[in-house]
């Protein structure tokens, strides 16, 4: 394993925000995480950071990184074996190399296989859970268990994972034959087109209420636009905020807010972060 003290942390956040960290610990096998919790008592494990807000200043936490557990291997019955830290468009490549389908739905999503699977993850009305078979977790109690996706309860962006914060090791998909090439390159543009990629952002920043597109409602409180310091609601995506000038992290906190309570008193609705924030 590699510790690096002091870790600036705004290098390990899609959002290029982010303080010092006591440390970040780079995993090479398994076995070395079960260590490392023994000894761990604040910590956060992070993938690509593509989903996390991290506060400014010190950070008094042990941050862990799967990155380099990410190996990727074809088994038997269009199954697949894949390790948490690998990035997920690395999943796809490894799909239309062997020409499985499945996931391509999520093409273009920036994060770790760990960090989809940590919230349930998806796209255009795929989710990853779809195409679980079992995931290997560390629970509370640092015991390694391999659990079959009908014993984990999951919905819409939520997981048992998440509830019991515990540490996604593997995941063996299921997979079916017939890569669709097509579709990824027609869902990449789609994002190109319609997201903020040329700015620092952690993709939507709320979840869609039930029933509702938090976009939309966005959009019909009259805020898209609206800047607060160094950060604004993306004009492409009024779901995104978007790092345009060195925002801090109590910049995207405030605009969070003044989202919230503007959606609030302007259509009834209490909208709720999708991102994980490090406070
Ligand atoms: C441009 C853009 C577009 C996006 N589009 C989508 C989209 O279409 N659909 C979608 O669902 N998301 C989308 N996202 C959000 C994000 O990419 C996903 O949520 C992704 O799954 C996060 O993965 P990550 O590795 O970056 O997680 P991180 O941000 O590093 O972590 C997120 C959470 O996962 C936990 N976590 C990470 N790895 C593990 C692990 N091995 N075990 C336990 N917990 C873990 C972390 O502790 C943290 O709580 C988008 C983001 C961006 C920037």
């Amino acid at each position: 394993m590699e510790v690096i003290k002091n870790a600036k942390m705004k290098n390990h956040s899609n959002m290029k925000i982010g303080g010092e960290a006591k440390e970040l610990i780079f995993i090479e096998k398994k076995e070395e995480l079960l260590e490392v919790l023994e000894e761990a008592k604040d910590f956060f494990i992070i993938g690509n950071g593509t989903n996390t807000l991290i506060k400014d200043g010190k950070i008094d936490k042990t941050f862990i990184t799967l990155k380099r557990l990410n190996a990727i291997k074809l088994l038997e019955n269009n199954r697949v074996y894949v390790e948490a830290g690998l990035d997920f468009s690395k999943f796809i490549e490894f799909m239309e190399k062997n020409n499985l389908s499945g996931l391509e739905n999520l093409a273009g999503i920036p994060g770790s296989v760990g960090g989809l699977v940590y919230m349930n993850g998806g796209a255009y009305g795929t989710e990853i859970f779809d195409y679980i078979e079992e995931i290997e977790i560390i629970d509370n109690n640092n015991n390694l268990r391999k659990i079959k996706k009908e014993n984990i309860k999951y919905s819409y962006r939520a997981t048992e994972i998440k509830e019991k914060k515990w540490i996604i090791i593997s995941v063996i998909f299921k997979l079916e034959k017939g890569f669709n090439k097509e579709k990824v390159k027609e869902l990449i543009n789609k994002r190109e087109n319609n997201h903020p990629l040329d700015l620092p952002n952690l993709g939507s920043t709320f979840k869609n209420p039930e029933g509702y597109y938090s976009a939309k409602l966005i959009i019909e409180a009259g805020i898209q636009g609206h800047k607060i310091g160094g950060a604004r609601i993306s004009k492409k995506h009024p779901n995104f905020i978007v790092n345009e000038e060195n925002a801090k992290y109590s910049d995207v906190i405030k605009l969070i807010e003044y989202v919230k309570n503007n959606v609030k008193s302007k259509t009834g609705i209490e909208l709720e972060e999708e991102i994980i924030i490090i406070k």
